[in-house]
């Protein structure tokens, strides 16, 4: 068998989390459209992410390429309850450590599965930290996959490495990262206490495990594009010498809508607003709001007199009179609307609508709002979503921040943006002077983004050289 034809099974692990799960099944997607054959791997009350994606994929062909595989996941042996299996839950529930302890718990289910199924690639989340090892006995190359972009990936490695702020008096004293292309100063506010003070910490364990499991794997396949971080593509593998295969944005996977079909009846509604005048605001699936900075938002919306689309989470919103200010859906309706739970995100930012994005500024959304040509305000609130700002306000100049100064996992009162800090951020791209030109940009790196995923753009050539990689290894 020539070697393009020879079937490739390349066996995909995501964190249980949705900003883990949705860009590895649109990357699992770029796998099938070039004849590999795939597996996802996750819990059963995980599976309806997949379910719908796999069977409208599988009814394409006559051979099945998408396939999913259910582990058991160890709720009750770590203590979470019943069916918590999901970051998003978890975090709600305030018992991210016990859900860290149940995934750590997977490692023989995985194994098993390995030895049994015997596939040509494992792509496991960066969490797995023990996948490397797992996949070696067998092998399997292990790639690992972080959800997070290149800029992210080298200034977060820097710092670890580095420790920067360990020398700085106060913790809002910016100290620059060293080493990197360009001059990014952050404080210590902005990054994870236990990740800046150099105890022997569980986080500080984690992120050296992460690193060592990340060393010795395959490489790195990232959900970015060249163009968009050309320095930091760069910087990763020469100066820290990963390998890594750019594949993104892999939200265009399906170029354009055919299977992001979605009936969501605020789609109709942006079909009756004018080009990009309609705000759309929505903080992931884990970050959490308190009630007084709801009302915040609610007021700096309306004061703002822009359009928008605004996605409050069913825990957040609790009984909506507490928090929404009286009579505020009478006054902004036409202008506005507030969708309850889920939103149909790729599509209402690619809709020509939508003229800026208020974001946390997780990876997936950052790179959803660079992939529509959208300026955005900045909101980050932890993870690696203050280095993403950075990257989008001072790098890209695509965007404003809102204000926010301290990485937490928990909210807390005192880091409330006010009325105004919102309001301003928002009139600045919507109306203010220096609007056009961040929109210019920001429809430049949406052109590059399409680019880079079409035949021989630069992350379509990348994937053909991981897929031809793996293809070789197998002969
Ligand atoms: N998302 C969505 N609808 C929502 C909320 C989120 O489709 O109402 C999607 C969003 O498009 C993105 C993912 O969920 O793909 C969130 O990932 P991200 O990395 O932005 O943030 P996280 O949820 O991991 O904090």
């Amino acid at each position: 068998m020539g070697i393009e034809n020879q079937q490739l099974h390349v066996v995909f692990f995501p964190y249980l989390g949705h900003g883990h799960m949705i860009p590895i099944l649109d990357i699992a997607k770029l796998f099938v459209a070039r004849n590999v054959k795939t597996t996802i791997i996750t819990t059963p009350l995980n599976a309806p992410t997949f379910t719908k994606t796999i069977e409208t994929y599988n009814k394409r062909g006559p051979n099945p390429l998408m396939n999913l595989e259910i582990f058991t996941f160890p709720s009750r042996e770590v203590g979470l309850p019943e069916g918590c299996e999901n970051l998003q839950q978890a975090g709600a529930l305030g018992v991210i450590p016990l859900f860290f302890k149940a995934g750590e718990l997977l490692r023989e289910q995985l194994e098993k599965f390995l030895e049994a199924s015997r596939p040509d690639c494992l792509v496991a989340d960066m969490f797995f930290t023990w996948a490397t090892e797992s996949s070696a006995k067998f092998n399997i190359p292990r790639i690992v996959f972080h959800g997070y972009g290149f800029f992210a990936l080298c200034a977060k490695e820097i710092e670890r490495v580095h420790k920067p702020f360990k020398t700085v008096s106060s913790d809002d004293e910016a100290v620059i990262l060293p080493r990197l292309p360009h001059e990014v100063k952050m404080t210590r506010l902005q990054v994870s206490k236990e990740e800046w003070s150099d105890e022997d910490n569980e986080f500080n364990r984690r992120s050296a495990r992460i690193k060592e499991s990340e060393v010795e794997s395959y490489g790195v396949i990232v959900n970015s594009f060249y163009e968009l971080e050309p320095d930091y593509a760069d910087f990763f593998r020469k100066e820290l010498g990963r390998r890594a295969w750019h594949v993104g944005p892999v939200s265009l996977c399906t170029r354009g809508t055919q299977d992001k079909v979605n009936e969501h009846e605020c789609l109709e509604w942006l079909n009756s607003k004018k080009h990009a005048s309609v705000v759309y605001i929505c903080f992931g699936s884990i970050a959490h709001y308190l009630a007084p900075q709801l009302t915040e938002i609610a007021k700096a919306l309306e004061g703002s007199r822009q359009n928008f689309i605004w996605v409050v989470r069913n825990r957040d919103h609790g009984n909506a009179e507490e928090w929404l200010p009286q009579g505020f859906e009478q006054r902004t309706k036409g202008r506005g609307l507030i969708i309850r739970g889920w939103a149909p995100q790729v599509l209402i930012l690619m809709h020509e609508a939508v003229g800026a994005f208020v974001t946390h500024c997780g990876w997936n959304s950052t790179l959803e709002g660079i992939s529509a040509g959208v300026p955005m305000v900045t909101w980050p609130v932890f993870a690696e979503q203050f280095y993403n700002e950075k990257l989008v306000t001072e790098i890209l100049k695509t965007g404003v921040p809102v204000g926010a100064k301290r990485w937490s996992r928990v909210a807390s009162i005192e880091d409330l943006i006010n009325q105004d800090a919102i309001e301003k951020a928002l009139k600045e791209i919507m109306v203010g002077e220096k609007g056009p030109e961040m929109r210019n940009r920001a429809k430049k790196l949406k052109e590059m983004a399409w680019r880079a995923v079409e035949e021989r753009g630069s992350s379509y050539n990348d994937l053909n050289s991981l897929i031809n990689e793996l293809r070789n290894n197998c002969t």
